[in-house]
């Protein structure tokens, strides 16, 4: 993310470019939020605008090499010179519901940890996706966001998941 130059393109000339452009059911954001959404993990967030070859690998400041991401789905995007690569990374992170693409990455980071997904510990405890949400929103006053990230990140969700799971299983075993 070291863009020396500042990117000239306007916001709604991506998004008009890419309208006519793209399926849009091949990414996670309907393209009439793709102003207000990143379209990658779907947060209403301040969208960067993201080349897609990088700018140091003589990617133009045009539209067709431009898309919007939010900051941490930018940090994460490609940095390298194939187009096609780069769709491709996007359209494989495409998420069902809006607002759900970073507690299921903080599921996966469970998983990476504790060898268990989500959908194993929800059968072996009994519990609904509903109780879950329930539980991560009670959260908010023991866990914290980092400096200039917005949001919970994965390894934050993981240890909130610990803690659900703990919780779980001792009010199991009495
Ligand atoms: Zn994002």
């Amino acid at each position: 993310m070291s863009n020396k130059k500042s990117i000239k393109t306007p916001l709604k000339d991506i998004v008009e470019y890419w309208g006519s452009r793209i399926d849009e059911t091949e990414l996670s954001i309907d393209f009439s939020d793709a102003e207000a959404r990143c379209w990658r993990c779907t947060y209403e967030s301040k969208l960067h605008r993201c080349h897609i070859i990088p700018d140091s690998l003589g990617g133009e400041d045009t539209p067709s090499n431009l898309v919007l991401l939010c900051r941490r789905c930018h940090t994460e995007a490609p940095n390298i010179n194939d187009r096609d690569f780069f769709w491709e990374w996007l359209k494989a992170h495409k998420s069902p519901f809006y607002d759900t693409y970073w507690t299921i990455r903080g599921m996966k980071e469970y998983n990476v940890i504790y060898k268990e997904t989500f959908e194993e510990i929800a059968m072996r405890l009994k519990i609904e996706p509903e109780e879950f949400e329930a539980f991560l929103k009670e959260q908010k006053n023991f866990v914290t966001i980092h400096f200039g990230e917005g949001r919970l990140n994965p390894s934050t969700i993981a240890g909130i998941i610990r803690s659900f799971v703990k919780q779980k299983e001792l009010i199991q075993e009495l």
